[in-house]
């Protein structure tokens, strides 16, 4: 079985140190690529490196909802320059947050932050990597006048409603579900999965939030990764367990299988092949 993690953050501080550890766990756990996305002009590099250092993982670059007011006067050139120079790189992480910590952060900022990385995905022939919190209904209204996107836009961590889901995949979305969708009603998220087309569904990570509920399903722990445990430092995870990793990937896909009474395997393979089509652009 492969897995495609489509949306992660291995460039997290809270995981950066651990990160080729992690990426080596996940793939014993079948989990073989990701897409690592960046959220704000000092870990852009960070992500391109860590595409250099490891083929297995997507860069994606892009300026998310609460780091809008630390931008540079030059941020927008500075994410122009590095598309230029990594033809596969997407562009995430982006998007609009009317939640507890996004609605202190001015919303017309927020809009013109993303109205703009989202033309750029459009006119760069790029699929986008999208964070939306509370503000589906602004989200779709700007989808359908930049797009609509035949290289398709990630919904991450998908929480909006079953009604919904039409008129985003019209537009091209995919729909990514990650250990959040453990948060809604099981069957609110049901009926959602449910309106989802088959081949716009992805499964993401989101670590090193996003941790799986594990009353619901068992999580991957980290001590599998046997061997080199003599390099951890002050940085390692191992304690903390309210990060997330990639392997989690696999709870997740347990999970969203349930709901839509699939196989396991089928949902592994159609998710996979469905983000291989999106990061090969
Ligand atoms: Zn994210």
């Amino acid at each position: 079985m492969k897995l495609f993690d489509s949306h992660c953050h291995l460039q997290d501080p809270r995981i950066l140190a651990r990160a080729p550890r992690l990426i080596e766990l996940a793939s014993n756990h079948g989990v073989v690529r990701f897409a690592v996305n960046g959220v704000h002009e000092k870990d852009w590099y960070l992500v391109k490196q860590m595409s250099e250092d490891f083929p297995c993982t997507v860069p994606n670059f892009g300026l998310h909802p609460w780091y809008v007011l630390d931008r540079s006067p030059d941020w927008f050139k500075t994410l122009k320059q590095l598309f230029e120079v990594t033809p596969t790189a997407a562009v995430g992480e982006i998007g609009l947050d009317k939640g507890s910590h996004g609605k202190k952060i001015d919303f017309d900022d927020q809009v013109q932050v993303f109205e703009r990385q989202l033309e750029l995905a459009k006119e760069l022939n790029r699929p986008a990597s999208v964070h939306c919190v509370r503000a589906f209904a602004d989200v779709l209204g700007i989808m359908k006048s930049v797009g609509p996107f035949p290289c398709g836009v990630v919904l991450h961590s998908y929480l909006g409603s079953a009604e919904m889901v039409p008129q985003f995949a019209e537009l091209g979305a995919y729909f990514s579900f990650s250990g959040f969708l453990m948060s809604m009603k099981e069957s609110k998220a049901k009926r959602m999965l449910k309106a989802v087309p088959p081949e716009r569904i992805l499964l993401e990570s989101d670590a090193p939030d996003a941790l799986p509920k594990s009353e619901l399903e068992p999580l991957i722990p980290l001590d599998s990764d046997s061997g080199s445990r003599e390099e951890s430092s002050s940085s390692d995870i191992s304690g903390t367990e309210s990060l997330n990793h990639p392997a989690n990937v696999r709870p997740v896909l347990s999970y969203v299988a349930r709901l839509l009474e699939m196989s396991t395997e089928e949902l592994a393979d159609r998710s996979y092949e469905n983000a291989m089509r999106v990061f090969s652009f």
